[in-house]
């Protein structure tokens, strides 16, 4: 059965985004951030494209997003480390985690089962392990692939991304870590230095845009699309959907779509989303609703049965909406039909 809306996967955009951030990364290799569903678009159908193009390391959030993701056969790391209720599902072997606490990293040398990935707190004040802890021997004994941390202002020209980079340099051969990573999207974008062996992209791969200099290298890949399930005449002056916070100025054709806030399509849309139909941009109108949208279509021949599209552009629907370009993909729903073309 066809769902009413879909989301059109542009694959070779994906990979097209990855290879120009693989080449931005120099001589490090470029992993792919995979969490969250592969950032809403299917983390299964996107880890077996990117491993397609060379990709060879990839990172989750849990162990239950690694497990799902057991089939492809690819190196996964688990960013939330190995509490004990993960241990059952660390030991079948799917991933390796990158341990984040002292306790997490007396847990995995307890337990005695291989490589594991360790992150460093270099200035985020989120999760990691501190330097002068490592620096005191912690992990000691210890076989890690790859000893990482991460940026908090990557996307901002500021002093603290120097700051942070040089805290992960200093930790250079002070532990039997195969190689560093420290860069995100952004931080890619930040020069060479901030590549160290690995780079670890998530936004970018999908069609975000976190900073301008990456602007001439990343194509949308994610296009909302959408049924039109009633088509109307509004007489000039009447309101449309929930509060009427639309209201004709003049007799107008309205186009109510089968897409809505439960898709993710976010209700700081409502009167500033942006449909096109065949590359001409049409008004959305009105609150977006759980499941429906109105589009004013006036002076086009859109009816029942029709679909549009929206806008693919996320910096702009970020500008636009004040939703991150974080939110917008990953609060992308379940109800789409997941189109890869
Ligand atoms: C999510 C995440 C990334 C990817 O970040 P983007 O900004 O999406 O490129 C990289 N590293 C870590 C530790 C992350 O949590």
């Amino acid at each position: 059965m066809k769902a009413p809306n879909r989301l059109r996967l542009d694959g070779a955009a994906l990979v097209e985004n990855w290879r120009a951030l693989a080449r931005m990364s120099g001589r490090a290799a470029c992993g792919a951030a995979v969490k969250a569903n592969g950032y809403g678009l299917g983390a299964e159908k996107v880890v077996r494209r990117l491993a397609r193009a060379g990709c060879q390391h990839f990172f989750v959030a849990t162990w239950a997003e690694a497990r799902a993701l057991a089939g492809t056969g690819v190196a996964l790391a688990v960013l939330h480390g190995a509490r004990e209720a993960d241990m059952a599902w660390a030991a079948e072997g799917c991933a390796k985690p990158v341990l984040s606490t002292p306790l997490q990293v007396q847990r995995w040398r307890a337990a005695g089962l291989g490589t594991c990935d360790v992150m460093v707190e270099t200035g985020m004040n989120r999760l990691g392990i501190a330097p002068a802890d490592i620096l005191a021997g912690l992990l000691d004994g210890l076989q890690i692939d790859t000893l990482m941390s991460h940026l908090a202002c990557a996307e901002e020209k500021v002093p603290h991304n120097e700051h942070q980079r040089a805290s992960l340099a200093a930790l250079a051969g002070r532990t039997g870590a195969r190689r560093l990573s420290l860069a995100n999207s952004a931080g890619i974008a930040l020069g060479r230095d901030y590549a160290f062996d690995l780079t670890r992209p998530g936004l970018a791969l999908y069609g975000g845009v976190p900073c301008a200099a990456l602007a001439p290298f990343i194509r949308p890949v994610v296009t909302v699309e959408a049924e039109v399930l009633q088509r109307r005449l509004v007489r000039a002056g009447d309101g449309v959907g929930y509060n009427l916070t639309w209201s004709a100025p003049r007799d107008s054709e309205v186009a109510i779509l089968n897409l809505g806030y439960a898709d993710g399509y976010r209700r700081a849309f409502s009167n500033t989303g942006t449909a096109l139909l065949n590359g001409k941009p049409l008004p959305v109108i009105g609150r977006i609703s759980m499941d429906l949208t109105a589009v004013d279509t006036t002076g086009f021949d859109v009816g029942e049965g029709d679909w549009l599209s929206f806008d693919p552009d996320l910096a702009w629907a970020a500008e636009a909406t004040g939703v991150s370009q974080y939110e917008l993909l990953t609060g992308l729903g379940q109800r789409f039909d997941r189109v890869w073309c």
